[in-house]
C-alpha cells in the first residue's frame, strides 16, 4: 500500500535534501528498498533475511529504519539533539515521520527538521550497507555525527552560506523545536 499522507508528502519532497535521499524516504516508507526480506520476496536466494544490526527480527524497511534496537537507539539521539518530544512509537518509518510532521512548530524549523528526519534514514541506510558490504561497523553516535555534519552541508548548499557554525549547529544552541 503507497502511504498518501498530505503531512507526510512535504517530508518527502524536501527542498534542502538531496533529491536521491527524498526518492530514498519516499521508497523506504513504502518498503520498496531491497532490504533482505525485499530482496527474498523477489526470488533472490538469501541464507539469512534477519537484520544485521540485530540478528532478530526479518530486515524490512520499517524494521530497518525504526522499529530496530540500533535505529531507535539513533532516532532517540537525534530527537534529543533536536530537543523535540520522543514518538509514542516506533514501530513505523512513517509514524516517525508523521510524528515529527504533527509537531507545532515555524514552517521554516519544520523544514529544517524535515531534513533532519531525510538525513537520519538515509545515515542508519550507509551504516547498514557499509556494515554488510565494507565490514564497517560505526557506533550509534558516529552515525549521529554524521547526520549532524551531513545536514549542516545540506543548509550550506541551499543556503550558500550559512549563518550557524559546525559547533554551534552541533550543540543547537539559539535553536529550539519546543
Ligand atoms: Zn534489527
Amino acid at each position: 500500500m503507497i502511504f498518501f499522507s498530505l503531512e507526510l508528502s512535504a517530508f518527502l519532497t524536501s527542498r534542502i535534501a538531496v533529491p536521491k535521499v527524498n526518492l530514498f524516504v519516499w521508497r523506504a516508507v513504502n518498503e520498496r528498498i531491497p532490504t533482505a526480506v525485499a530482496l527474498a520476496e523477489r526470488g533472490v536466494h538469501l541464507e539469512d533475511t534477519r537484520c544485521g544490526a540485530c540478528g532478530v527480527a526479518d530486515e524490512t524497511a520499517s524494521h530497518l529504519l525504526a522499529s530496530c534496537v540500533f535505529a531507535r537507539a539513533v532516532w532517540w539521539q537525534v530527537f534529543v539533539w533536536c530537543k523535540i518530544p520522543i514518538p509514542a512509537s516506533f514501530d513505523t518509518l512513517s509514524q516517525i515521520l508523521s510524528h515529527c510532521c504533527s509537531l507545532d512548530v515555524d514552517k521554516k524549523k519544520k523544514q529544517i527538521l524535515y531534513a533532519i528526519c531525510l538525513m537520519t534514514v538515509w545515515c542508519i541506510w550507509m551504516h547498514r550497507n557499509n556494515k554488510l558490504f565494507n565490514g564497517k561497523n560505526n557506533s550509534v553516535s558516529m552515525v549521529v555525527e554524521e547526520i549532524k555534519t551531513g545536514t549542516f552541508w545540506w543548509m550550506n548548499r541551499r543556503r550558500k552560506r550559512t549563518d550557524i557554525s559546525l559547533e554551534d549547529w552541533n550543540s543547537f544552541s539559539g535553536f529550539n523545536f519546543t
